[in-house]
């Protein structure tokens, strides 16, 4: 069957995409918002456009479980932002936008250069986007895929730097609960930045049973979180290890 969402082909009894990790099974979807989904999967914002009345999209960055991102130009402080245009069945559900509200509150108050800074939540027509600092660079799965083996020098040097961003979070009482090589940016010179702090899995903390809990790779999850308890940031050391493994082995 074919994803609403991002178009990928999966095995007819798939309940979740294997790209995009977006629901396919229709236990308890209404059919109403199966057909706002298959909107939503239209809705994409043009180069040149302008969007919110403030930004004005200059491409895009690329797909995730939560929606599209976008490099944009801030019209209001001539600066380039990332804007991630949510998924309609995310914006309709008023708890998760609630506890998406809450977290980005907290994760804002985190600034640390190994961490990318996280600006606003907004709504636009309808549609809830998020901002943040735009970064530039190339994330550690591309390049992990691309030369495999990374070496202890540089396995040291990434290491040491997701520690120093953890920790900053950390000491907030921020946890990741997604980290993972697709969530952090290297630049030409070799610093890096933890992307996601706090949102990425606010959608999927309602329970093992929850709509979303399986959204995202289960690779980097720790077996607490996997069992749907409550996590916290040893979650993140957990998960820190794997990377560290992947990088040191490939
Ligand atoms: P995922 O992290 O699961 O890949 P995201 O929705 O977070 O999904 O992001 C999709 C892609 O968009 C990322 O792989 C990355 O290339 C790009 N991206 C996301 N956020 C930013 C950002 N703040 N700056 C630059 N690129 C970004
Ligand atoms: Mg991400």
């Amino acid at each position: 069957m074919k994803c609403p969402s991002c178009l990928a082909e999966n095995p007819d009894d798939s309940q979740y995409c294997a790209k995009c990790s977006f629901r396919l099974s229709k236990t308890d979807d209404s059919s109403s918002s199966a057909t706002q989904t298959l909107k939503s999967a239209i809705l994409k914002l043009e180069t040149g456009s302008a969007f919110a009345d403030r930004y004005q999209i200059i491409e895009e960055l690329g797909r995730g479980g939560m929606g599209r991102v976008y490099k944009a130009l801030d019209m209001e402080l001539n600066e380039k932002i990332a804007l991630k245009l949510l998924k309609p069945q995310i914006a309709a559900d008023e708890d998760m936008i609630e506890r998406f509200r809450n977290e980005l509150k907290t994760a804002r108050n985190v600034t640390h250069k190994n961490i990318c800074r996280m600006y606003d939540l907004g709504k636009y027509k309808g549609n809830y986007y998020i901002t943040m600092e735009y970064v530039p660079g190339e994330d550690l799965k591309s390049m992990l895929s691309m030369i495999g083996v990374l070496g202890p020098g540089k396995t040291v040097s990434i290491g040491i730097q997701i520690c120093q961003g953890l920790l900053e979070a950390h000491k907030h009482g921020v946890v990741h609960r997604d980290l993972k090589p697709q969530n952090i940016m290297i630049d030409r010179e070799g610093a890096i930045r933890i992307m996601d702090f706090g949102i990425a899995r606010s959608l999927k903390s309602k329970g093992i049973t929850g709509v979303g809990t399986m959204i995202g790779t289960p690779e980097y999850m720790s077996p607490e979180q996997a069992e749907g308890k409550e996590v916290d940031r040893r979650s993140d050391i957990y998960s820190l290890g794997i990377v560290l493994y992947e990088m040191a082995t490939g």
